[in-house]
């Protein structure tokens, strides 16, 4: 579907309708981020002495969850399948309707709804993919290594959850200026905003962190920042 300005101020006018009057942007962060902070700082207090070797789980795992994030953005999020309908109608439908590559910023924290994982899939994520490897782990390798691999797997979901938060704070914001003292982050914010643009989404940029799975699988697009200032909405 080709999307004008006009059409994506139609889809936010419309989205915006339909957020539940009693939703707050607020409370949302604070669900994901408090869940996940609280399952990361527990695991790590159960891990007790543990060895380089027993540490290198968590590096490894990060990568995983690199890995995991490129594939379901890119085999979920921008490809039509039946396990997968709810992401793919909430990210190529919604996501990329609200947001198109020169109109990234939020205006309110309202519009967090779209950006940030609804809080359920947390739970999933903890149910389906931290305390099935984690038991595996504990049994056949050891205790540390099982919460080492907890902790570094929410911190992956931790870590798409607030790079992709930040790529969307409006330009010339207070919570710009914090993200701009990270080394990098505009580069990262750039290979985002041009995954927006509608006709690149399905090809390009699936990375949402480190673009390390784009680089690998030949699908990093980059183009350099605009000269001047992209069109703020
Ligand atoms: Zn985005
Ligand atoms: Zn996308």
């Amino acid at each position: 579907m080709v999307m004008t300005v006009e059409s994506m101020n139609t889809f936010r006018q419309k989205y915006r309708e339909n957020i539940a009057p009693r939703y707050s942007g607020a409370h949302h962060m604070l669900a994901v981020s408090s869940v996940s902070l609280a399952v990361i700082i527990y695991a790590l207090f159960q891990v007790s002495e543990p060895s380089y070797l027993e540490w290198s789980i968590f590096p490894l795992t990060m990568v995983i969850v690199n890995f995991a994030e490129y594939y379901a953005h890119r085999w979920l999020g921008h490809t039509k399948t039946r396990l997968g309908k709810l992401f793919y109608s909430r990210h190529t439908g919604d996501h990329h309707s609200f947001f198109l590559q020169e109109y990234m910023s939020y205006q309110s924290s309202r519009d967090w709804r779209v950006v940030l994982f609804p809080v359920f899939l947390i739970f999933a994520f903890i149910a389906g993919l931290i305390l099935p490897p984690g038991y595996l782990l504990m049994n056949h390798a050891s205790e540390n290594v099982a919460y080492l691999y907890a902790a570094a797997g929410i911190t992956g979901y931790l870590f798409y959850e607030v790079m992709h938060f930040s790529y969307h704070v409006p330009e010339k914001s207070i919570e710009e200026r914090l993200f701009l003292w990270i080394p990098g982050w505009k580069s990262m914010r750039q290979i985002h905003r041009l995954h927006h643009d509608r006709n690149r989404m399905a090809q390009r940029n699936f990375n949402i962190t480190l673009p390390i799975f784009d680089i690998l699988l030949g699908t990093l697009y980059w183009e350099p920042l605009p000269k001047k200032p992209s069109i703020s909405d």
